[in-house]
């Protein structure tokens, strides 16, 4: 098993997604036709804020400017193959890219009262690798390792899939807005490993002239690359950091996490604590609840004093079971216990009422589940 990721397939289109491209690098492409300037920011907003769907939308602009665009560009490089909805709560999206990978898009919506669910608070979970080399034993995604680093193009496509649907779904006043309030980069791969095309993708969901969204509404998750946490406290835009932790102690981390034998808790801690005082908010600590794993009082109270030094918070995640795998989540009362043991200390806690689950929300299932059923159908997929 690698400890760190091996460099992955690289994959170039023949035609490159727009939605990889900043307002300066087709500008760029433009200026290079004798465009003028204002034409990049024109396409542009065509893409993240009129939402077209065609070149041929793009009304202003002239049948020249629409061919060159056309056979420069893929205009939206992932294709919406399948959308599993669970109790109007959790869509799960499946989408298709030009390689015929697979990846997924997960939209939660969390209820609030006396709204619709439509209009409740909703958190994208988007994926920047296919497959994963992490290998951490109890994961979906890491089963047939990493298949190849997404596009920024490909990660931005998949908030732009989400925009579509929920603009048919709720149509709002101010239609340019992104109509989701949180992302959480939390979908199928390590962003870490993936980190160029991962900050580029940000920086345009980001930009004005893309999608608009705040910075402090985006947290990257991360299996513990240490690193790449480093690099990322140095970004000027200020993400959020959620760490994978899942085991205390390194004896019970490295059972289940290959990466923590190149990054030890020793070097791990001091890492994110330099993220947390450099950005001055909450990280997350996500920790998944596997029986007889990482569940005992002892790992409950190791986690409460690295959540205190760090001043994080904790998110307990009772486990979602993988087919084929022997992981189980502790009963609901053991998962009571573990939480009881932090919320006495006041560590910010909480014991994530899952959802999804019927839908195989977990990372990488679904798309597992895809590939494996179309195995059994015969070789067409893959
Ligand atoms: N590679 C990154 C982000 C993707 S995984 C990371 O490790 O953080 C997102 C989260 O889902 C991680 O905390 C991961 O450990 C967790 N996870 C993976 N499989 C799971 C499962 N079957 N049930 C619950 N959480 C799972």
């Amino acid at each position: 098993m690698p400890a760190s990721p091996a460099p992955s397939m690289k994959y170039a289109p023949a035609k490159p997604p727009l939605t990889g491209e900043t307002l300066e690098t087709l500008a760029a492409r433009l200026g290079e036709r004798g465009e003028p300037a204002f034409r990049a920011r024109q396409i542009l907003e065509w893409v993240y804020k009129k939402r077209a769907r065609s070149w041929d939308g793009m009304t202003n602009l002239s049948k020249a400017t629409r061919a060159w665009l056309a056979d420069t560009f893929e205009l939206m490089p992932a294709a919406l193959v399948l959308n599993r909805q669970s109790a109007d709560v959790t869509d799960k999206l499946l989408l298709e890219l030009g390689d015929r990978s697979l990846i997924e898009t997960v939209i939660i919506r969390a209820p609030q009262d006396g709204v619709g669910l439509d209009h409740s608070r909703k958190t994208i979970c988007i994926s920047t690798q296919v497959g994963c080399a992490m290998a951490c034993v109890f994961c979906a995604s890491g089963l047939a390792g990493l298949r190849r680093d997404l596009l920024a193009g490909e990660i931005v496509a998949q908030l732009l899939q989400v925009c579509y649907l929920e603009d048919a779904r709720t149509p709002r006043a101010r239609a340019e807005l992104a109509s989701f309030d949180n992302i959480v980069v939390m979908g199928m791969g390590e962003p870490l490993a993936n980190y160029d095309a991962l900050i580029r993708a940000l920086a345009i969901v980001n930009a004005g002239w893309g999608l608009g969204f705040g910075a402090r509404r985006i947290t990257v998750s991360t299996s513990g690359l240490v690193p790449g946490i480093l690099r990322l406290a140095d970004e000027p835009l200020g993400f959020r950091l959620a760490v994978s932790l899942h085991g205390a102690t390194d004896a019970v981390r490295e059972k289940i996490m290959p990466v923590n034998r190149a990054y030890p808790l020793s070097r791990l801690l001091p890492a994110v604590k330099a993220f947390a005082t450099r950005h001055g908010r909450m990280v997350t600590l996500e920790f998944i609840l596997l029986a007889d794993v990482n569940d005992s009082p002892d790992q409950a109270e190791t986690l409460r004093e690295i959540a205190r030094d760090l001043h994080a918070h904790v998110n307990l995640i009772p486990y979602n079971t993988v087919e084929g795998l022997p992981w189980r989540r502790p009963s609901p009362e053991r998962q009571e216990q573990f939480a009881d043991v932090l919320r006495a200390a006041r560590v910010s806690v909480t014991l994530r009422r899952e959802k999804g689950h019927d839908i195989a929300a977990a990372c990488g299932q679904l798309r597992l589940q895809t590939e494996k059923g179309a195995a059994q159908a015969g070789p067409d997929l893959d």
